[in-house]
């Protein structure tokens, strides 16, 4: 490689040995001897980014939101319209939509997903028959698209605080306890037989209005006994409504209810964690779980403001995601952590720090080694025993014209989005190779005529 992001800071002249099964065996950081069968990368070769919150199906409704529908539109409303979608999507759409969404995340520079995956059952709510083929799909447009895959099967069973019934609308995302269980076992069983390295099973909470406390301390505990590292994700403290019903319910606020159920590992990711305090941000950060922002998402809900700052100054573990699909570029979730921070403080260049002066690099290096541990995958930086997984940035690029290489990420973020990734590489394979991936043209046109027989929901 003519230059890397090395975890010890930029290098060049890199050696990188990857073996069959798509893991670093050994980085050489001299130059030294190159075998004559040595691959030369040329560019600036950087860690792909782990996009740690997805609904993929969302895709379908990214661009079809955005007008007024009365005075008091809000995040409630658009879940209207999405739950409109959501039941709507059947297993051949959905392999559809998230092909082309995982081929969109490829070539913007994230290299695996955390699918938080909440819709399970058939459209007239019976379930399917063996293996669930909404889960299936998922599975089937990530190895379409080359992308690594946490998939997340996520617990739904009530629609609010108090133990409250699903509504009609929701009774596709209903899983009872055991089934869910169940099923997260087989597919954790079958993944250790297959033994590919892209792929890993999870599970999600919906959030703490779709599942009880009780229900969530056992369960957590019984995926413990399938998986003693399994990455668990929540969605918490979104919105504050959701907070003070969580309070009038419990006397609890969401987050606090998490730290005190002494459930939280470094294991656990939690969704946004927009209206959190600070204790709540310390006693986070003090557990080492992740706290996973997707700020595009959440401002085009309208959610409120993390306070990524406070979080990070408390040693905290921060990663993103594309979540909703408004936005897919991890470049622009971390230009506006850092944008967000710089219109509060009055300030620039508020998430640097002395050891960590340039803003892109810090921010693109931090999320990607976090993004990796809410995955649960041996990912995020370009060292022996990692998946080899990285991004070639053109330097020829207009928008990388004039960097240094201790810039480059810098331009990437603030200067270019995604525009300068030339090649992706997942797993020791090319997925995206001179901007082009080789399956666009054909998901591109199976995703617009998907897109055809579904009329989006406003
Ligand atoms: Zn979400």
């Amino acid at each position: 490689m003519e230059a890397a992001l090395l975890p010890e800071g930029w290098t060049e002249d890199v050696l990188v040995r990857v073996a069959d099964t798509g893991f670093i065996t050994a980085v050489q950081a001299d130059g030294g001897p190159v075998a004559a069968a040595a691959e030369r990368v040329r560019g600036i070769v950087v860690p792909g980014m782990a996009n740690a919150h997805s609904h993929a199906f969302q895709r379908a409704m990214a661009g079809a939101t955005e007008y007024r529908l009365s005075a008091r539109d809000s995040f409630w409303t658009w879940r209207q319209a999405m739950y409109a979608l959501a039941n709507r999507i059947e297993p051949a759409a959905l392999t559809a939509i998230a092909t082309q969404l995982f081929i969109e995340m490829l070539k913007a520079g994230y290299t695996s997903v955390a699918e938080f995956h909440y819709v399970h059952r058939r459209l007239d709510g019976a379930a399917y028959a063996d293996d669930n083929a909404l889960w299936d799909a998922v599975t089937e447009a990530a190895a379409n698209t080359g992308i690594g895959l946490t998939f997340l099967p996520t617990l739904y069973q009530t629609s609010d605080f108090g133990g409250r019934p699903l509504r009609r609308d929701q009774v596709r995302f209903e899983l009872r306890t055991d089934e869910f269980v169940r099923a997260v076992a087989a597919r954790v069983q079958s993944e250790r037989r297959a033994d590919s390295g892209r792929t890993r099973t999870g599970a999600a909470f919906h959030s703490l209005r779709a599942v009880s406390l009780r229900t969530l301390r056992e369960t957590s505990l019984q995926l413990r006994e399938v998986d003693a590292s399994m990455p668990v994700h929540i969605h918490v403290a979104e919105q504050l409504r959701e907070v003070e019903a969580c309070r009038e319910d419990t006397g609890r606020r969401p987050i606090e209810l998490l730290l005190e159920s002494g459930l939280l590992t470094p294991h656990w990711c939690l969704i946004h964690a927009t209206h959190a305090t600070p204790g709540e941000l310390v006693g986070i950060a003090g557990h080492g779980a992740t706290v996973c922002v997707s700020i595009t998402t959440e401002a085009n809900l309208g959610d409120g403001l993390f306070a990524t700052h406070r979080y990070l100054r408390a040693g905290g573990h921060l990663c993103i995601g594309s979540d909703s699909q408004a936005t897919v570029s991890p470049a622009e979730e971390l230009r506006w952590l850092e944008y967000q921070q710089r219109l509060k403080r009055k300030r620039r260049a508020v998430l640097a720090t002395r050891h960590d002066s340039h803003v892109g690099t810090r921010l693109w290096r931090d999320a990607a080694v976090h993004g990796a541990q809410a995955l649960g995958q041996a990912v995020g930086t370009i060292a022996v025993g990692r998946r080899a997984d990285w991004l070639v940035l053109d330097r020829e690029h207009p928008s990388m014209a004039g960097c240094a290489i201790d810039t480059a990420l810098d331009h990437l973020v603030f200067a270019g989005a995604s525009a300068a990734i030339r090649d992706v590489m997942v797993a020791g394979r090319w997925v995206v190779q001179d901007y082009r991936h080789g399956a666009e043209e054909t998901a591109a046109a199976r995703f617009r005529a998907t897109m055809r027989e579904l009329t989006i929901p406003v």
